[in-house]
């Protein structure tokens, strides 16, 4: 009577494993009627940015890039801070749409500068970019980057006032520095500069989506919109001048300007969000915020999966006794996430090692680990088919999703009759390095766009886009004067 009774305990156990990822599955369902819903949202809330400040979550910040570089010639530098790694960048553009050379030095950005002060912060930057430049001109004097320009992507909302100016709105992805928000990014940039004796011109101020498009179209024409799924997420596109309501009579009308979506803070109820999503708003460092992030980006996609392993352990006692890394926050990153997910051992021995060494959870049974690789895949799927939603959303706005319709070939809508190729440039680690994302992210767009209209949407790899875009903006910024809105 024992043994029967602990069988139909531990068959209880699994029943209420197998129901809680249904229920996961469930929530966070994303068929292409919700996706397109999603588009829908986004591009109407982004007509509502564009109309009036604070008319809609998304800010659609305006860049002053109205002027995307194509034949830049010469050698210049990059900073890059916004994620988990701080880059510095030397970059010899060629003109004619080449890259001639790029040096690219990565360092992780120590936790305790996240939530430091502005000086110490921007101390640290300004040691590491004079080390790197004496490093790569093999003790060059400092002298000889004297006045050279330098360009500088800052991968967080910022107000800007010019191309070369602008302050923090507030912080992303875990930074806390409160001194810094509301202040001057370039100023604090370019003091610290001093305070090292670099005599260096901070040209051009860039978001990296923004610096992604530019190297997306130094290097392809046809290329109107970039997108960032790395620590973070964000887009940005060229916008028609007048059609940025929120600004009439400060741009001129003409021409166009590219437009920070900071899409990262989207929200609309058409999202599928789960009990694990409002959990971890709830205990996060910004609640309320960045909701569209949270359920996409890098930093929060691992944890996601704690959560509901946290749970499942709770429930039931398939992954053994319950482990207490479970309970701590961020313990499952995204890159161990996206191992677990690739595993394509038959006996899945990478997720096992991994259950072991990060969350101290020893000798699962297969169906375990099974189940673990089930999670994963519904928390990718979904972040991958929300980003594609997003994509088409942008594209919707400005007339490249082809709902106008086909006939004979013919795309209505389109003055010449013909649909145009569009690309979107895509950077960040969760699409160049975890093919499954990749693949599902790709899936979704053609699926949603459908199969008339998807060969001519282009979704294009940049690596290290938005630190050459910043240096690209800097050549070509360096030499105009620039416009200015107080
Ligand atoms: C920031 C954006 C940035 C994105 C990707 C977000 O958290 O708000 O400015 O572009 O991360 O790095």
């Amino acid at each position: 009577a024992v043994m029967v009774g602990r069988r139909v305990r531990s068959r209880r156990r699994w029943w209420k494993v197998v129901t809680a990822v249904q229920e996961l599955e469930a929530a966070a369902a994303t068929p292409v009627g919700r996706l397109r819903q999603v588009v829908d949202a986004m591009a109407v809330e982004m007509h509502a940015g564009l109309a009036s400040e604070g008319g809609s979550k998304l800010k659609m910040l305006l860049t002053f890039v109205d002027n995307l570089p194509d034949g830049e010639n010469g050698i210049y530098y990059a900073l890059h801070v916004g994620g988990t790694n701080f880059r510095i960048l030397k970059i010899q553009l060629g003109g004619q749409r080449s890259i001639l050379g790029r040096d690219v030095e990565r360092k992780p950005i120590p936790q305790s500068l996240m939530t430091s002060t502005s000086e110490e912060f921007f101390d640290f930057i300004a040691l590491a970019l004079k080390e790197f430049i004496e490093r790569m001109g093999n003790n060059l004097q400092l002298s000889q980057v004297r006045g050279k320009d330098l360009g500088f992507t800052f991968s967080f909302p910022v107000k800007q006032t010019s191309v070369s100016s602008g302050t923090l709105i507030k912080w992303t992805k875990g930074f806390a520095i409160e001194d810094m928000v509301e202040k001057d990014v370039v100023e604090c940039l370019q003091k610290a500069l001093s305070r090292r004796g670099l005599d260096m011109n901070v040209a051009a101020l860039v978001n990296d989506s923004v610096g992604t498009l530019a190297v997306g179209h130094f290097l392809d024409k046809d290329t109107v919109a970039a997108v960032v799924i790395g620590t973070g997420t964000n887009a940005c596109y060229l916008e028609r001048a007048d059609a940025v309501i929120k600004c009439q009579g400060l741009l001129s009308t003409s021409g166009g300007m590219v437009i920070n979506m900071e899409w990262g803070n989207f929200w609309s109820s058409h999202l599928p969000r789960t009990s694990y999503d409002t959990d971890l708003d709830v205990e996060s460092q910004n609640p309320n915020d960045q909701g569209f992030e949270k359920m996409i980006s890098g930093m929060y996609l691992g944890d996601i999966v704690r959560r509901v392993i946290h749970r499942l352990s709770i429930e039931s006692d398939i992954f053994g006794p319950l482990s207490y890394k479970l309970s701590t926050r961020f313990v499952l990153s995204t890159p161990l996430m996206a191992a677990m997910h690739e595993d394509d051992s038959p006996d899945l021995r990478e997720v096992a090692k991994i259950l072991e060494e990060t969350l101290d959870i020893r000798d699962v049974p297969l169906k375990a680990r099974k189940i673990m690789v089930k999670v994963c895949d519904v928390v990718t799927r979904r972040a991958a088919r929300l980003v594609a939603a997003g994509i088409v959303g942008i594209l919707k706005k400005i007339g490249r999703d082809g709902t106008g319709g086909i006939s004979s070939g013919r795309i209505k809508g389109y003055k010449s009759g013909k649909m145009r190729r569009t690309v979107v440039a895509v950077e960040g680690g969760l699409y160049t390095s975890y093919t499954v994302f990749r693949e599902y992210l790709n899936e979704a767009v053609a699926e949603i766009l459908g199969e008339e209209i998807a060969p001519y949407v282009i979704l294009k790899t940049m690596e290290d886009g938005s630190g050459i875009g910043a240096a690209m903006l800097a050549a070509s910024n360096s030499a105009r004067s620039v416009d200015t809105v107080q």
